[in-house]
C-alpha cells in the first residue's frame, strides 16, 4: 500500500509582494516536512507533508523528490500522475516544466536493448468540455472506459515525440493553441485545467515484448475564490464550474480516504470530467503526487490555507497500484505481455 505523495512548495515573494512593505511572509519552517503557517490574524496552523520546498528550493530538488520516482514507474508500466494545485501565479506551471526534460533524460540513460516510443496528447477542460490542444476542431472529446486501458480520451490527437526538444516544442504549440482558443472564448488560462498525457511504450527488442505506461501531468485551474476576483457573469460561471470540479476532486479524495472502494463506498468519479480523467490516477493502477503551490505572502494567506488544507486531505488517500483486485492484476500482467494490436483485440472482446 502506498499513499499519494503530497508536497508543498512556496515560491519566492514576487516583486509586487516584495514592494508592499506591509506584507509579511506567513511560512515558518520547522524542517523539511513540517512548518507553521501564520495567517493574517496571527493564528498558527501546523502542516505536515511528505516534503516541503521553501522559497530557496531549486527545481532539481523538487524534480528528484517528486517527479523522478513517478517517471521511473510510468516508464515501467505503472501509470504516474503529477497534479499541481494552487492559486494563479503560485508556481504550478513553473514546477511542471522540469519534468518533461527529465522524462527524456531518464530514457536516454536506460538500457540500449529497450526501444522507447513516446506519444503526447494535450487537452484542456473548460466549462466541463474536453478540448484537444493539438486540434482545436476537436472541442468536445468524449471519455470512454476500457477494462484493459482504463479511461480513454476518444479520438484525441497523439503526437510521437523522440526527444525532449520535440516534446517541449509540441507542448509550446499546445499552449499557444490554448491561448488561441481562449481568445476566441475570451477566457484566461487559469480558468481551465490543462492535462498533458505522455504514453511511454517500451519494446524489449531481444524478448520481443512490449510494455506501456502513462505519465499524466495536470495543471489545475487556479483555486482563487470568485469573490476576491470580483467575478460576475461568464467569469462567475467559470469560477463556479472550476469550484465544482475541484470540489468533485475533493469529494473523490474524501471517498477514497474513507476506506477501500466497494459497494458501500461509492467513489463519485463521474461527477466531473476532471475526476473522470483522473480516475485511474487516483484509484487505479497508478502512482500519484500532488504538489500544492503557494505564495509565501500574508496577502495570499487565505488562498494558501485552502490549498494546504486540500493537500492535507489528499495525504490520506490510499492509492494502491499493487493492491488491485485479482482480475485487474491479471489484466495488467497480460497487457505487459501483449503488443499494441493484441491489446486492441482484447479491447474489442
Ligand atoms: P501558475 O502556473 O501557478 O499560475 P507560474 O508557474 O506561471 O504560476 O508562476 C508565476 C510566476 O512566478 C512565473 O513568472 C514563474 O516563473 C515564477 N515562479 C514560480 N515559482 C517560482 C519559483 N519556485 N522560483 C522562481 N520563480 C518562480
Ligand atoms: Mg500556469
Amino acid at each position: 500500500m502506498s499513499n499519494i505523495t503530497v508536497c508543498a512548495r512556496f515560491r519566492p515573494l514576487s516583486s509586487k509582494e516584495r514592494s508592499n512593505h506591509d506584507d509579511n511572509v506567513c511560512v515558518h519552517s520547522i524542517d523539511t516536512e513540517n512548518f507553521i503557517f501564520k495567517d493574517e490574524k496571527e493564528e498558527d496552523f501546523k502542516f505536515s507533508f511528505d516534503r516541503v520546498f521553501y522559497e530557496k528550493s531549486e527545481q532539481a530538488e523538487v524534480y528528484e523528490f517528486l517527479a523522478l520516482p513517478i517517471l521511473g514507474d510510468a516508464i515501467n508500466g505503472i501509470n504516474g500522475t503529477i497534479i499541481t494545485y494552487g492559486q494563479t501565479g503560485a508556481g504550478k506551471t513553473y514546477s511542471m516544466e522540469r519534468t518533461v526534460d527529465g522524462l527524456f533524460e531518464y530514457i536516454k540513460s536506460s538500457d540500449e536493448s529497450v526501444k522507447y516510443m513516446i506519444k503526447l496528447s494535450m487537452v484542456e477542460i473548460y466549462m466541463e468540455k474536453v478540448r484537444d490542444l493539438f486540434d482545436l476542431s476537436k472541442d468536445n472529446i468524449q471519455l470512454k472506459e476500457s477494462r484493459v486501458q482504463g479511461i480513454l480520451l476518444s479520438g484525441v490527437t497523439e503526437i510521437s515525440v523522440f526527444n525532449s526538444g520535440e516534446a517541449l516544442q509540441n507542448l509550446a504549440s499546445g499552449i499557444a493553441n490554448r491561448a488561441v482558443g481562449e481568445t476566441q472564448m475570451n477566457m484566461a488560462s487559469s480558468r481551465s485545467h490543462c492535462i498533458y498525457i505522455f504514453t511511454v511504450q517500451q519494446e524489449f527488442t531481444k524478448e520481443k515484448r512490449m510494455k506501456a505506461g502513462k505519465l499524466v501531468l495536470v495543471d489545475l485551474a487556479g483555486s482563487e475564490k470568485a469573490e476576491k476576483t470580483g467575478a460576475e457573469g461568464r467569469v462567475l460561471d467559470e469560477a463556479k464550474t472550476i469550484n465544482k470540479s475541484l470540489s468533485a476532486l475533493g469529494n473523490v479524495i474524501n471517498a477514497l480516504t474513507c476506506g477501500p472502494p466497494g459497494k458501500t463506498n461509492h467513489i463519485p468519479y463521474r461527477d466531473s470530467k476532471l475526476t473522470r480523467i483522473l480516475q485511474d490516477a487516483l484509484g487505479g493502477n497508478s502512482r500519484t503526487a500532488l504538489l500544492c503551490c503557494c505564495s509565501p505572502s500574508c496577502s495570499n494567506a487565505s488562498e494558501s490555507l485552502s490549498t494546504l488544507r486540500f493537500g492535507t486531505r489528499a495525504k490520506h488517500i490510499k492509492a494502491s497500484p499493487h493492491g488491485l483486485p485479482l482480475h485487474e492484476r491479471i489484466l495488467t500482467k497480460l497487457r505487459e505481455k501483449l503488443d499494441v494490436e493484441e491489446v486492441k483485440l482484447l479491447e474489442e472482446l
